[in-house]
């Protein structure tokens, strides 16, 4: 049953911005456009913060929402007992997460997201690390490498052998170091990085029952002619890093999110036990910490729709699916714009201080904080209405920073209510596990005769509420 989506950060305000985006995108005035994710019937709100920050990161809170632990910031898949970047408080402080729970009661488990598939959100679903930026043990400091951790490309491929779909970016942290990349031959910063010297990508392969068909593919034309029925494991890699924002995306070589969701649903639906789907629109933070709130926006509109066609191919009477964000973004839409404005146009008057006019989108910190001979920018001399425009923000900062304000969660299928009021946000896969009967808690699962007992798996649901199918 659950699944669950996840992208960094709508808020309210950031799914407001993106109905209208969606709206003004199909040539309506925007306001009253419904987003897929406005349709679902429970809203709850998250809290966010990491247990050693106000301001969390997507590594902490990737641990909350997919281990059901708050954690530090920069850990994945650890305690709070692990100190960032000390490998050696990582050893038995490790926890594990909803997708190893569900993979334990026999379901197919699947990661799809627009960044790197070692990145943190993703990773928090897999792997246990002290630091999140250890890609691959290129990025490891050498006494972290002495003390035994492995890099995170490596717990991908090691932690959990038969995950049945992992797709997004990541190629080069899965060759050895300077192996040219297969799409950017000449550029030298896609070329692996391993300096063990592994190709994971084999690795992985080796590790698949040989009667079962597994496939690696790095480009869309080659997803898109799988025969889904004869595949048994994904692996797609689409890019060396994070993959394109959607407004530069490459339609040969660079699935949609939504393409990808809709080939890994197919995969996944297989398993008449169920399954469980991580989905992330993962750059939809990474446009909001560059300031360019275009393709922020855009992003959250193709994570939208991916929605949508989750919801297309499975059922709320027997799946979960909860949508909600890590965190937020110090992102901001005002200045009385009347209706029918473009969402990245001007507010209707000047500034009555300093009499220049001003965008209706706006950051409180960032790279948009720009001074022209000792004053604000005159944004009408400057195109704000471009894909890579940086919004104005208030303070001056390489990269806009996270918010710190509670996220929403919007919910659907079995037991969708119990995320329905303001939670801490570890509760959340808790109620995906609760409701799926995975994990440590099944009391209420199994027959009273076998109360408690762990083989009283999904099966012996009621089947008034949970039929054979059951998802995740
Ligand atoms: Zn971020």
């Amino acid at each position: 049953m659950p699944w669950s989506f996840r992208s960094s950060t709508p808020t309210w305000l950031r799914m407001s911005s993106c109905s209208w985006e969606m709206g003004q995108l199909h040539h309506n005035p925007g306001e009253e456009t419904r987003l897929e994710m406005d349709k679902f019937p429970f809203v709850a709100l998250s809290k966010t913060y990491n247990t050693n920050a106000q301001v969390p990161d997507s590594a902490g809170t990737a641990t909350a929402y997919l281990c059901g632990v708050k954690a530090n910031e920069g850990t994945v898949g650890v305690s709070a007992a692990t100190e960032r970047s000390r490998c050696n408080t990582t050893q038995g402080n490790e926890v594990t997460s909803i997708l190893r729970w569900a993979k334990d009661a026999g379901k197919s488990v699947g990661i799809v997201t627009t960044t790197r598939v070692n990145h943190a959100t993703p990773s928090a679903a897999y792997a246990h690390s002290a630091d999140r930026d250890w890609y691959s043990d290129n990025e490891m400091p050498p006494e972290a490498l002495s003390q035994g951790c492995k890099d995170i490309a490596y717990q991908l491929m090691h932690n959990i052998r038969d995950i049945e779909v992992i797709m997004g970016g990541g190629r080069k942290y899965m060759y050895p170091k300077n192996k040219t990349d297969v799409e950017y031959e000449t550029d030298e910063k896609a070329r692996g990085t391993r300096l063990d010297g592994l190709d994971l990508v084999d690795i992985w392969k080796s590790f698949k029952p040989r009667h079962k068909h597994s496939h690696f593919v790095w480009n869309r034309t080659e997803l898109l002619a799988l025969d889904l029925y004869n595949v048994d494991y994904l692996l797609g890699l689409f890019e060396p890093g994070d993959m394109q924002y959607e407004l530069n995306r490459n339609n040969v070589t660079d699935p949609s999110l939504s393409e990808m969701v809709t080939v890994a649903i197919q995969i996944l639906q297989k398993n008449p036990r169920g399954f469980f789907l991580l989905v992330e629109g993962g750059r939809i933070d990474h446009g909001h910490h560059e300031g360019k709130a275009k393709q922020a926006l855009h992003e959250a509109v193709e994570m939208d729709q991916a929605i949508g066609q989750a919801g297309i191919m499975t059922s709320s009477e027997d799946t979960l699916t909860v949508v909600t964000a890590d965190h937020s973004h110090v992102f901001t839409f005002g200045g009385y714009t009347p209706r029918g404005n473009s969402i990245f146009g001007l507010a209707p008057m000047l500034s009555d201080t300093d009499k220049k006019p001003f965008t209706a989108i706006l950051y409180g910190n960032g790279p948009g904080y720009k001074v022209v001979g000792g004053e604000r920018e005159n944004v009408s001399m400057v195109d704000y209405a471009h894909n890579n425009y940086q919004a104005q923000s208030a303070v001056p900062l390489r990269h806009e920073t996270h918010g710190g304000e509670d996220v929403a969660v919007f919910s659907k299928g079995p037991m969708a209510h119990l995320l329905h009021g303001v939670h801490e946000q570890n509760y959340i896969p808790h109620v995906m596990a609760y409701a799926a009967c995975i994990g440590a808690n099944l009391d209420h699962c199994a027959p009273a005769s076998s109360a408690g007992s762990l083989a009283a798996g999904p099966l012996l649901l009621p089947l008034a509420l949970f039929p054979l199918s059951v998802l995740f």
